[in-house]
């Protein structure tokens, strides 16, 4: 790290080198509010559309409602939104054990999937019920410095191949970041060959991040969590699936049981979190954006590798920092729980996650429990020592907590 001179100024001058970026941000924040306002007034939500239900929830509006914008807003035919599904994980392991039969190969286009799918693919862990057990093998392609390598995914299918997944956030790897509109490429040498392989994306962390998601460029199907951008921050818990009928069809099996499929699902809560998380969501989201850039302008200016750099294409919320020392990121992750609203007095060290192979640290200070639309940094515990951050539910609270650390960081 360089010498800093005052913090203000370099915050202000970080500020005023973004400006032309944010104004297309908050451009972008009104398009995609205009949209998902335009829905609502589609499906005339209203007050009832929030209540609670319970039992077996047959006819459920707010579910089935709320359901219906999903699949509306991503331009597609249907979608699973529910709060029982647990998290993204849960939501993209529905999707795999719907879609994958026994002798079935799974085909990641985009490197090795995020951490956790590690046990449920059973490439790592013992734990029962894999797909690997179940009789589903797995490969995957390197990408190329730029992003996914077309002819090699091509070459790389087998006359089994059932699924190729495509990760569009780049979970703790430092490979590139794959923009929606540049899956299609993907998608139409796929479907000109095999038009019966499912194209699936790991959505998470890249809703409303780019005016248009996967679905559009020809992917059958996506999903995420709602604990993270689409959430809005007031999502409780949550998933989504979203997709072509056939594809959800499939998964809707493994949310319940086949034959009962999405038709059942009470939910004791109120649904008005999702209505309202959604609602809010690309205002959010795009405050999470502007937190990021202003996250990479400043360890810029300090002389430090940053992923994306601060005038790179975005497809995610995601910045990551090279930190190159476990202290430092140690430290860094402690600062910005400090500058958190919740549980500012706890001290995160690193641990044995489950669902990660190495030792992760965690800063998430949150108000619903490691969502990560809200303010948090984390990473596992290996070199060069890369903390992800990501979030943030306002601006302000991003640049204080952001000026903070970076003091720590400097003073240590
Ligand atoms: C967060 C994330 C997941 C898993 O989501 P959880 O909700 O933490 O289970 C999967 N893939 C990517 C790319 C993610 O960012």
């Amino acid at each position: 790290m360089t010498e800093m001179k005052d913090i203000n100024a370099l915050f202000a001058e970080c500020e005023a080198s973004l400006k032309e970026q944010f104004a297309a941000l908050d451009a972008r924040e009104e398009r995609l509010t205009a949209r998902v306002l335009d829905l609502f007034a589609d499906e005339q939500v209203a007050l009832r559309h929030f209540n609670p239900t319970n039992g077996y929830g047959y006819d459920d509006q707010g579910r089935d409602t709320l359901e219906r914008i999903y699949a509306k807003l991503f331009k597609t035919e249907a979608a699973i939104v529910r709060p029982q599904i647990a998290s993204g994980t849960h939501a993209l392991s529905m999707c795999l054990f719907g879609l994958l039969r026994p002798g079935d190969h799974l085909l990641s286009a985009t490197e090795k999937p995020y951490d956790t799918m590690d046990e449920v693919i059973g490439i790592a862990g013992d734990a029962p019920g894999s797909l690997k057990e179940m009789g589903v093998t797995f490969s995957c392609v390197p990408m190329t410095e730029t992003g996914i390598d077309v002819p090699a995914v091509l070459a790389a299918i087998r006359p089994e191949t059932r699924v190729i997944l495509t990760q569009r956030s780049r979970g703790y790897a430092l490979r590139p970041t794959v923009a929606p509109e540049d899956m299609a490429p993907l998608f139409k040498a796929v479907k000109a060959v095999r038009p019966d392989i499912f194209l699936m994306v790991d959505n998470c962390y890249g809703e409303f991040v780019c005016d248009e998601e996967p679905l559009v460029y020809g992917a059958d199907v996506m999903a995420g969590s709602l604990i993270k951008n689409i959430g809005g921050g007031l999502a409780p818990t949550g998933g989504y699936i979203a997709g072509r009928e056939e594809a959800i069809h499939r998964v809707e099996s493994r949310l319940t049981a086949p034959g009962i499929g999405r038709e059942v699902g009470s939910y004791a809560g109120s649904y008005r979190p999702f209505y309202q998380g959604l609602f809010m969501a690309p205002h959010t989201v795009h405050e999470a954006m502007k937190v990021s850039l202003l996250t990479a302008a400043v360890f810029e200016h300090l002389g430090m590798k940053t992923v994306p750099a601060s005038d790179a294409k975005r497809a995610d919320i995601i910045q990551a920092i090279q930190m190159e020392t476990p202290e430092r990121m140690v430290a860094y992750c402690q600062a910005i729980q400090a500058a958190s609203p919740v549980d500012s007095n706890a001290v995160p060290e690193p641990w044995d996650m489950p669902g990660y192979q190495d030792q992760v640290i965690m800063a998430a200070g949150t108000f619903v429990a490691g969502a990560s639309i809200e303010l948090s940094a984390d990473g596992p515990m290996r070199a060069p020592y890369v903390v992800y951050q990501q979030g943030g539910l306002t601006y302000a609270h991003g640049k204080i907590a952001l000026k903070r650390a970076v003091e720590r960081l400097v003073t240590e």
